[in-house]
C-alpha cells in the first residue's frame, strides 16, 4: 500500500487505505468478504471479530492518517465504539467525568448502565475547563468530550481538557463525529482517543451505519481486547461502502460547511429567527476558540423562532429540507431536538441545556445554498399565513 503520509487530506480520502486488487489490478479496492482464513504459515490469524480482515485492515488506516493517530478500529455502530471503549478503560470502582450536553445515546449508556458495572460517573455543570477540573475525584480515569455539542453547537477548549486530563493521569476522550478529521483533529491537541459515529459524515449518505475510534496503538490494544468480547465490528460489505463514501468526506463536508456559514448568516439577518447558533458567527460566545481549534465551522446548526411561529408548522412547509431523524447526509434536514434526540430528558433538564421546544437543529446538505434558502422561506411565509 501506498503511503500519503505527507499527502494533503483530499488525496488521503481518496487513495490512502486501499486494499490492493493484485489480481486483476483494478482501480478500486475488493471486497475481501471471507470470514475464514488459513491460519498456517500467515503473519496475522484473521477473522471478522477480531477487526483485521483486509477491508477492515486497510480503511483503518485512512482514518488513522487523517485523524493523525497511529491506528484506528472500525465499528459496526457510532455506539459500539463509544460502548466498547467507555467499558474498555472503566471498571468497578473507576470514576468517568463527561461533558454536561453530549449526544443522548452517550448520555443514555452511562445513566442506564454503568451502575451495574459499578463504574462512577459524574456530568459537568458547564464547559469551562473548571467545570470539569472539580469533577476531578481519585479514583477519575477517562474525561470525555464532545465538541461541538449537540444541538446547540457550544464549543468546549480541546487543547485545555487535554492538558487537564494529562496533568491528572487521567485519559481524555472525545467524540468527533460534528466536526470530522477533516475540520478538527484533536489527537493534534493531545487528545487520547477520538470516536466517530461513521453513520454521520463519514457515511455521508444516510445509508450507513458505523463507527471509529482512532488512537494510540497501546490504547487500540486495549479497547481490541474486550472489542473481539463484545463483538461490535463491522461486515466487510459495509466496511467497504464506508471506504467508498470516505473518498468524498473531504469535498463533501467543505461544500456543507460553506453552506451552513451562508445560511447561518442569513438567518441570523431573518426577522422571524430569534437566534442562531453556529459557532462560525461572531455571536457565538466561542467564535474565537471556535477558529483556533477548528478548520472552518462545520455544518451543524441550530436556530430558534422568535415567539408566535410554529416550528412544527414550518417543518411541515418545507418541500426540499427534510424534517428527518439523524444528520451529516449530503441532504439537508431538519428536526425538532424536543421531540427527537432530547425528548427523553423532562422539559426540566431541556430548558437547563437551553433546548427550548421550538429549536430547530439544521444538518445543513450540499444543495445550492439559493434552493434551500427560497424552501426556508417559502415554509416560513406559509407557516406565519
Ligand atoms: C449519532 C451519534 C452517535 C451515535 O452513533 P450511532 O452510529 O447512531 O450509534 C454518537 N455521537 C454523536 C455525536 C452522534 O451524532
Amino acid at each position: 500500500m501506498a503511503s500519503h503520509k505527507n499527502s494533503g487530506q483530499k488525496t488521503i480520502c481518496v487513495h490512502t487505505g486501499e486494499t490492493p486488487d493484485k489480481q486483476f489490478r483494478g482501480a478500486i479496492s475488493p471486497i475481501y468478504m471471507a470470514s475464514s482464513y488459513e491460519f498456517m504459515e500467515v503473519d496475522v490469524k484473521r477473522y471478522p471479530r477480531y477487526f483485521n480482515t483486509p477491508n477492515q485492515e486497510f480503511l483503518s488506516k485512512k482514518i488513522a492518517q487523517l485523524e493523525h493517530s497511529e491506528g484506528a478500529m472500525i465499528f459496526s455502530s457510532g455506539m459500539a465504539a463509544i460502548s466498547t471503549t467507555l467499558l474498555a478503560f472503566l471498571g468497578s470502582g473507576d470514576h468517568i467525568v463527561l461533558q454536561k450536553d453530549i449526544y443522548g445515546g452517550t448520555r443514555n449508556l452511562v445513566e442506564e448502565q454503568f451502575n451495574r458495572y459499578g463504574i462512577k460517573y459524574t456530568f459537568t455543570s458547564g464547559l469551562c475547563v473548571n467545570d470539569f477540573e472539580c469533577c476531578i475525584q481519585q479514583n477519575t480515569k477517562l474525561i470525555y468530550i464532545e465538541t461541538p455539542s449537540n444541538p446547540l453547537l457550544k464549543i468546549v477548549d480541546i487543547a485545555a481538557i487535554a492538558n487537564l486530563a494529562k496533568s491528572h493521569n487521567i485519559l481524555s476522550v472525545i467524540d468527533n463525529t460534528f466536526a470530522t478529521p477533516i475540520i478538527q483533529r484533536p489527537i493534534d491537541f493531545g487528545i487520547d482517543i477520538v470516536l466517530h459515529s461513521a453513520t454521520k459524515y463519514f457515511g455521508g449518505h444516510s445509508d450507513i451505519s458505523a463507527g471509529a475510534l482512532a488512537a494510540k496503538q497501546e490504547h487500540i490494544d486495549t479497547v481490541w481486547n474486550l472489542g473481539k468480547n463484545l463483538g461490535g465490528n463491522l461486515s466487510d460489505f459495509m466496511v467497504w461502502m464506508l471506504e467508498r463514501s470516505m473518498k468524498t468526506l473531504s469535498v463533501r463536508v467543505k461544500a456543507q460547511q460553506k453552506n451552513a456559514k451562508k445560511l447561518a448568516k442569513k438567518l441570523q439577518k431573518n426577522k422571524y429567527v430569534d437566534t442562531v447558533y453556529y459557532p462560525g458567527l461572531k455571536s457565538h460566545p466561542n467564535y474565537e476558540l471556535a477558529k483556533k481549534q477548528m478548520n472552518g465551522f462545520g455544518a451543524m446548526l441550530s436556530f430558534k423562532f422568535i415567539d408566535g411561529i410554529d416550528s412544527e408548522q414550518f417543518l411541515k412547509a418545507l418541500k426540499l429540507i427534510k424534517p428527518s431523524m439523524s444528520l451529516a447526509g449530503i441532504e439537508s434536514t431538519m428536526l425538532l431536538p424536543s421531540l427527537t434526540s432530547h425528548a427523553l430528558l423532562s422539559p426540566e433538564e431541556r430548558a437547563d441545556q437551553g433546548i427550548s421546544d421550538g429549536l430547530i437543529r439544521f444538518s445543513v446538505g450540499m444543495e445550492n445554498s439559493d434552493d434551500l434558502l427560497i424552501d426556508i422561506n417559502n415554509a416560513l411565509h406559509k407557516t406565519i399565513g
